[in-house]
């Protein structure tokens, strides 16, 4: 019998004396933690980091100039100033290193430079080469790299700018509640010449990588245990005397990353599964304003993207995507030299344009046709650059999104779209289909990662698919890393960190791969193969309601009227300057302002930005927003001016002080109305100097005889006249009264409706011609007022808690202001702590609109002088109406919320966004608020508000402190929503009458036209937008009657369903626009579908069929040139308009 125990060949001993191997994991993880800077810093890898440190003057020369006050002035002008000797302080630095001789033995020499604040390196002749984030922070990056050929020189000249902010501008303890400090100081901690130990540096990110592998793993994967007994053995091989040790430590790593993993450089990427779930894209935010101004931002952008530029040369992987055209714009006028850089990376496809608008824009309040411009301004301005349009909408912060921008995202030629802000709810999906109000979808990914400021950690990698909502649908998900915010974008040891981590991956399961090089773009174009054309995804309807900053629609009150008004403004400039360069009776020589309108239109979009409109921004920002508010008021206005005095020549604007003598005896008072809605409108005329004519036309004096006022009867887009008593008084006139028993009780009233005021409180309000009561009883409406103390986030979060602290406030000084009978008004005040606030309420004997059936609208004109703190003013009205759901106006259309608390999602609806109405109605009645510059409201149950001024103190010590002009109305109406007129009224009380007198003998042609462009057939089809078209060449006046002329000459007009159904409309044109080809087209005005032009057999113009689904946007482009000769062919035109007397419209 053979047995083999007595040859064993086994070398297990077999006696064993020792403790064993088995470990206290949790003391060795926590030991990881000492292996880099802390307690042992002198000893342990940070010792090592860097062989040679100098900061002498023989090898570095500081000299320095500073710019005064808070100025930024450009490369030329400080390099023009006297710079002197200096050791250690701010701004302008003329740098010099000598390197010494024996350094270039090194990898590497680097100017280390820590300004504690923000810095930026230019090469002598002022091409900005990165930036520098001082500070202890995680986006700390002081190093300068120098060039090899300046290392082989011995001596680099270079010039630092430092700015007075850190990442995060005027510093900002991160107290959401308390204001920043203004008043910081930096000091520059640095200004060394370095020599990094690039095998030590490795090995800390090794080191780093293989720490996250712990922290971020189970702990029961083999892979997280392999990590953390090979970083234990690196820190028991380390000897800070014995420089093997940090290749022995990085040859340990290898254990886990792979044998050989870095010589493989970006190839790394190429290797292992084929299939990446995780994609990675370099990304730096950059708030457009914030905690810093425009201007510092336009530092940021040079510094941040300099840094990426530069890194995209030391690692070929790199991507880096970039939204708003407005930012690519300053780095072209500003920096142009980096901006050939860049471009140069766009063309190599490192460097990637995204989101496709002006401004990552807010996603609630800006107008339908705002969001349209941001597009369109967007995608021309890199398609003009870079050749390429954007294919991938971008708003990551933006707090809250309008269900209306899926149809602008496809409409302006994109896609897709990335956002990551809802990550803030408990929101169901990662990546789903968006559809929108009207029924579109854009490919929406929200990144499980929940941030687009991610560091590249393993952490970040693994969240990609562990927080990934709906996997079994789509399993890939985007890393978007970078700091950001305040700019900065990736670092380098980031892009070091993914490459370790790819290795791991390469040959372990336990993580998610990551892969690199590609566009976000191709992330979705794959997303879009790999579900099906989205057939697999789940799909979200309607808006993406934020949970969160439900301040922002209140904040700054001042730059909320100035956007609203702007638009608005911009809206009439372009419909009326159309007309003006269409119409030429008397000047040939008018163009359309093109270069004029883009300029406002660019202000207004970047006002539009996600921390400025929203009031989100330290005080320093809203100076720049008011002051651009107001150049697009001046020249928005002098254009306008221009343009009428093209259609009305000679005229002038109608105010107050109009010395209507001066003008002649038969001086004729007319208006424009620039809304596709038939109006009459209430207008006072100053008195002095009137002609007995006019005289006559006017049914009510002012109390002080100074001025009276008349009925404007205007029709849709059109001239508008006024009335005389005999025909003006019609049946739809109701005169309207002020009853009171001269103290406290005020009745306004009319046969329409009625509003009373008893002991200051709105008591009564009545539909008169139903006999009909809408406060219930016991209830009073009126302005009420609430603590505003939010948890976090002053100027942003308004918490639903401050519902708990309503005080409704009383009216005191109730006067009689106007007794009618056109117009009646009474005027009433209330003091508040350190405010007063007065608000004149009035009535007029209109309707309204011309609606059958329309009723009488309560105007509300506030004049506050605000000077509370924390405490929210709004206006509320209790009515006796039952609905689940209240209605509000969003961009093209509106938005259903819940009035009940049903659910925590219908809790947080408690202040939403709106935007020129807010409506509550149940079968056959309603009640709607109008706002002209306000966005916030409510409805809980029964009672709707709309808020007015908030006062929150960070991070603008002084929001919304001093005046406010401001106005809403309370309009009841007959029947439901889906049947009123509340669309159309709304419309009007945004949209000024633009009253004009016209001096004697001038021969008024504009008033004898038919409107130009009229809908018909279709009362739910709003005409929302008349302009010329973006491709027409403006260096001439436009002519498109000469035969043989090349030049085109088109108008856009955008159009919606503004009420939620389907209809089919026809598009009146008057025959003095000679239209010879009509298209549909997006919203970048390419072309789609050719119309139809059914020409009228008596010359009476032409007709387009538009046929619409629910909340439809539609753009048509009408090509204007000479008609084939028909009858009229003997006739010589002496202008471009002919006047025709059939075409005088009467009442
Ligand atoms: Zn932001």
């Amino acid at each position: 019998m053979s047995c083999s125990h007595g040859h064993a060949t086994n070398s297990y001993p077999e006696l064993n004396y020792s403790a064993g191997a088995k470990w206290i994991k949790n003391l060795t993880k926590d030991r990881l933690g000492t292996f880099n800077g802390g307690h042992y810093s002198d000893v342990n890898l940070s010792s090592v980091l860097f062989t040679h440190r100098v900061d002498n003057s023989e090898n570095i020369k500081l000299k320095v100039w500073s710019a005064p006050g808070l100025t930024k002035p450009t490369f030329e002008e400080a390099m023009k100033q006297k710079f002197r000797s200096a050791k250690k302080t701010n701004h302008w630095w003329k740098v010099t290193v000598t390197i010494p001789g024996y350094w270039a033995q090194y990898e590497r020499v680097q100017f280390e430079f820590d300004p504690g604040c923000e810095a930026m390196i230019y090469s002598t002749d002022g091409t900005p080469l990165q930036g520098i984030t001082g500070g202890f922070g995680g986006d700390r990056r002081v190093e300068y790299i120098i060039p090899p050929e300046a290392r082989a020189a011995g001596i680099h000249e270079f010039i630092i700018e430092s700015s007075c902010n850190g990442m995060f501008g005027v510093p900002w303890n991160g107290d959401t509640i308390a204001p920043p400090d203004m008043n910081r100081f930096f000091s520059l901690a640095s200004a060394d010449l370095v020599v990094p130990n690039m095998d030590a540096w490795a090995l800390l990110w090794d080191f780093q990588t293989l720490q996250e592998l712990v922290d971020t793993l189970p702990g029961n994967t083999p892979l997280q245990n392999n990590a953390l007994t090979t970083a234990n053995e690196i820190m028991n091989v380390f000897h800070k005397g014995d420089p093997s040790a940090v290749r022995q430590g990085r040859k340990l790593a290898e254990e886990v990353f792979g044998e050989g993993w870095e010589a493989k450089g970006a190839d790394i990427y190429n290797d292992g599964p084929k299939k990446s779930n995780i994609w990675g894209i370099g990304h730096c935010h950059i708030d457009t304003a914030w905690l810093w101004p425009y201007r510092v931002t336009q530092q940021k952008v040079a510094r941040s993207w300099s840094t990426q530029v530069d890194l995209m040369e030391r690692y070929p992987e790199h991507r880096f995507t970039c939204s708003s055209a407005q930012q690519y714009k300053w780095l072209e006028e500003l920096y142009p030299a980096l901006f050939d850089r860049v471009h140069e990376k766009v063309i190599s496809g490192q460097f990637h344009p995204v989101g496709g608008a002006w401004v990552e824009h807010d996603g609630n309040m800006p107008s339908g046709e705002a969001l349209v411009r941001q597009f369109l301004f967007g995608q021309r301005y890199f398609e003009s650059r870079f050749g390429k349009r954007c294919e991938t909408a971008w708003l990551p912060d933006s707090f809250g999104l309008t269900g209306a921008l899926p149809q602008l995202i496809r409409g302006a030629g994109l896609t897709y779209f990335f956002t990551q802000k809802l990550s803030c709810n408990v929101f169901p999906h990662s990546t789903f289909n968006w559809v929108g109000i009207d029924g579109t979808q854009v490919l929406c990914h929200m990144t499980p990662v929940d941030t687009y400021t991610a560091q590249a950690t393993v952490g970040d990698v693994n969240k990609g698919l562990t927080n990934h909502k709906n996997l079994e649908s789509s399993d890939t998900a985007l890393l978007v890393f970078g700091n950001g915010d305040g700019g900065g974008g990736p670092l380098a040891k980031m892009l070091e960190n993914l490459r370790r981590i790819r290795a791991t991956t390469n040959t372990h399961r336990e993580l998610p791969p990551v892969n690199m090089g590609h566009s976000v773009d191709e992330f979705f174009e794959d997303l879009e193969k790999s579900t099906d054309e989205g057939k697999k995804l789940p799909n979200w309807h309607g808006e993406l309601y934020l949970e969160f900053h439900r301040g922002t629609y209140t904040s700054h009150g001042s730059i909320k009227k100035g956007n609203r008004h702007s638009e608005i403004l911009l809206r009439d400039l372009e419909h009326i300057a159309t007309l003006a360069s269409l119409y030429k009776f008397h000047n040939k020589d008018y163009i359309y302002p093109k270069a004029e309108i883009d300029e406002s239109w660019e202000k207004v979009l970047l006002n539009q930005f996600h921390d400025v409109l929203p009031g989100s921004a330290i005080g320093m920002v809203y100076d720049d927003a008011e002051k651009l508010y107001a150049e697009v008021k001046q020249d928005g206005e002098a254009l306008l001016e221009e343009a009428f005095g093209i259609l009305f020549p000679g005229s002038v604007r109608l105010t107050p002080k109009t010395k209507l003598k001066s003008l002649g005896s038969s001086a004729k008072i007319v208006a424009y109305n620039t809304t596709p809605f038939t109006r009459w409108d209430v207008v006072k005329i100053p008195l002095y100097g009137a002609s007995a004519g006019l005289k006559s036309q006017v049914l009510q004096a002012s109390d002080d005889s100074k001025a009276g006022y008349a009925i404007m009867q205007s029709p849709a887009g059109s001239a508008g006249c006024l009335h005389t008593p005999s025909n003006a008084l019609h049946a739809h006139l109701k005169p309207v009264s002020v009853y009171t028993n001269g103290s406290d009780h005020f009745v306004l009233r009319n046969g329409s409706v009625q509003l009373t005021i008893s002991q200051g409180r709105i008591s009564s309000l009545i539909d008169v011609k139903l006999d009909r009561e809408l406060i219930p009883e016991g209830s009073t409406g009126g302005l009420v007022i609430f603590q505003d103390r939010p948890n976090y986030w002053d100027a942003w979060d308004v918490e639903i808690h401050h519902l708990e602290t309503a005080e409704p406030l009383a009216f005191t000084n109730v006067s009689v202001v106007s007794q009618g009978p056109l117009h009646a008004s009474v005027r009433a005040q209330v003091k508040y702590g350190q405010s007063t606030i007065d608000v004149t309420i009035s009535l007029d004997a209109t309707t309204a609109t011309v609606k059958d059936n329309s009723r009488s609208l309560f105007n509300f004109d506030a004049i506050v002088d605000w000077h509370q703190r924390h405490e929210f003013l709004k206006f509320e009205l209790p009515l006796n109406i039952h609905n689940d759901n209240a209605t509000y106006e969003t961009q093209f259309g509106y938005v259903q919320r819940p009035t009940h608390k049903n659910t925590t999602w219908d809790i947080a609806k408690f202040e939403v966004c709106g935007h020129k109405y807010a409506d509550l109605s149940e079968f056959g009645y309603g009640v709607a608020i109008l706002s002209e510059s306000k966005y916030g409201f409510a409805c809980q149950g029964n009672v709707m508000r709309i808020s007015l001024l908030r006062a929150a103190t960070a991070p603008d010590a002084e929001q919304d402190q001093g005046e406010h002009h401001f106005s809403w109305a309370v309009l009841p109406h007959v029947g439901h929503f889906l049947e009123s007129d509340v669309p159309m009224a709304a419309y009007l009380f945004n949209s000024p009458l633009r009253v004009r007198c016209l001096p004697s003998g001038v021969s008024d042609i504009v008033s004898s036209l038919k409107s130009p462009f009229v809908v018909e057939g279709a009362r739910n089809v709003f005409l929302e937008t008349i302009k010329r078209g973006e491709n027409d060449s403006f260096d001439a006046p436009a002519d498109f009657e000469t035969e043989g002329n090349k030049s085109t000459t088109t108008v856009v007009l955008r159009l919606y369903e503004a009420f939620g159904g389907h209809a089919t409309a026809h598009l009146r044109i008057g025959n003095h626009v000679s239209v010879t080809k009509a298209f549909i087209t997006n919203l970048l005005e390419d072309e789609e579908d050719e119309l139809n032009i059914v020409r009228a057999e008596d010359n009476g113009g032409s007709t387009l069929k538009l046929t619409f689904r629910a909340f439809e946007v539609k753009t048509v482009k009408l090509v204007l040139g000479a008609l084939p000769k028909t009858s009229t062919k003997k006739e010589r035109r002496t202008s471009w308009v002919k006047v025709d007397q059939t075409q005088m419209f009467s009442f």
